[in-house]
């Protein structure tokens, strides 16, 4: 099957007793069994559910996986991977994640006695040099949130193995249309479901996904005893925001290198940064491992956070909300919002300054989008 077939087709038949095109939600907890020790393959719904099996099989497909196991946020999923490791472990991060992702290994997992070192991934040698004796994880976003850093996956790959380390990639920004990481050797994948992936602002939910037998089963344990599962309805919802998955991210990044191209070119922006524009630092790794350059950009503007907040406060098309990667435009002010929890110190040190914007753009028209920019950037 091609790509494409499979975002609308893979993991999806029609229901055997009704012909039901669209799988049923199986709205239930338990199950009756047959007899004892006979059931049907399902048991308990916090262990197993028809309708998260039909997702997570859709899932798994899409970035050419073996297993996928859902989880009922992209945070859920994050700690459902470092529950992998143990009291006096090591973890290597890329320096610019998610906010919630370094909320939680610095002010929860370090309670376990998890240790934490961020680097610039995308300079391998800075990998390297952090890797030491109870090193077990690297953990790699790409591109990262906000500042959009690329990663060579395939070169990471190949470090992790050498170091015996498992190997994880936070795809999220870059969906399995534009980047499958398992095809360049990672071990896990993950993505925060809420995005691209269910695509129209409508849940919360993760997914990890790996070829790799013992951390499938490792998943699967952790999903059953902890129960951080996602809703048969929210798995439903997902399955159908998929299956236009391809003409979504199309459209997202179509528009989003025009308005690249717009800022770009715009006076009162400063720095606009989009792994599509040949001004991008990593614009060549970019290239070579992804099929497209998604739908996030980050820019500063001349005169920082003033003229930033000017900007975020005269939008009238582009939503002022947290999230991306939905349908509608969103655009975002990471030191305020969804980075507010970093310490100021490190967020200047990382480079995520206070004049910076985030845009999620959406599937508009692109022409829309611009003029509302535009408008907006008038008022400064
Ligand atoms: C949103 C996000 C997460 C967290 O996912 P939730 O579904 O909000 O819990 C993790 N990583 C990245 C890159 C994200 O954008």
């Amino acid at each position: 099957m091609k790509f494409d077939t499979k975002v609308v087709r893979a993991g999806i038949t029609p229901d055997p007793t009704t012909g039901a095109i669209v799988p049923p939600i199986y709205q239930t907890a338990t199950y009756v069994l047959e007899e004892v020790g006979r059931d049907k393959g399902f048991d308990y719904t916090r262990a197993s559910n028809p309708t998260r099996q039909t997702l997570e099989h859709q899932l798994a497909s899409l970035d050419g996986g073996k297993y996928g196991v859902c989880f009922s946020s992209g945070m859920a999923s994050v700690d459902s991977c470092l529950k992998l490791l143990k009291a006096g472990d090591h973890v290597v991060c890329s320096d610019d994640v998610y906010g919630g992702v370094s909320r939680h290994f610095n002010n929860v997992l370090t309670r376990y006695n998890l240790h934490f070192t961020y680097v610039d991934t995308s300079k391998p040698e800075k990998v390297e040099e952090a890797i030491r004796p109870e090193t077990k994880l690297l953990w790699v976003e790409t591109p990262t949130n906000p500042l959009l850093k690329v990663t060579d996956v395939e070169v990471m790959a190949r470090l992790a193995k050498s170091h015996n380390l498992y190997f994880g990639v936070d795809s999220t920004f870059a969906t399995p249309v534009f980047l499958r990481p398992l095809e360049l050797g990672a071990d896990i994948v993950l993505h925060s479901t809420t995005k691209y992936l269910s695509g129209h602002n409508q849940l919360i939910g993760g997914v990890v996904i790996t070829n790799r037998e013992d951390i499938f089963e490792e998943m699967k344990f952790i999903q059953k005893t902890i129960g951080a599962v996602p809703s048969p309805f929210d798995c439903w919802l997902t399955m159908l925001g998929v299956k236009t998955l391809h003409l979504r991210m199309k459209k997202h990044a179509s528009n989003a290198q025009l308005v690249a191209e717009f800022l770009e070119a715009h006076a009162k922006v400063e720095r606009v940064t989009y792994p599509g524009l040949p001004s991008h630092p990593q614009y060549d790794v970019a290239k070579k491992q992804m099929d497209g350059f998604s739908g996030m950009i980050s820019f500063e503007l001349v005169g920082g956070i003033s003229a930033g907040k000017t900007v975020m406060n005269s939008v009238k098309l582009c939503g002022l909300a947290e999230s991306l990667g939905a349908v509608e435009t969103m655009i975002t002010h990471p030191a305020t919002m969804t980075h507010a929890d970093v310490p100021k110190e490190e967020r200047h040190a990382r480079g995520l300054t206070d004049g910076l914007v985030r845009i999620s753009v959406g599937i508009e028209d692109p022409e829309d989008i611009i003029a509302d920019l535009e408008q907006a950037l008038k008022e400064v």
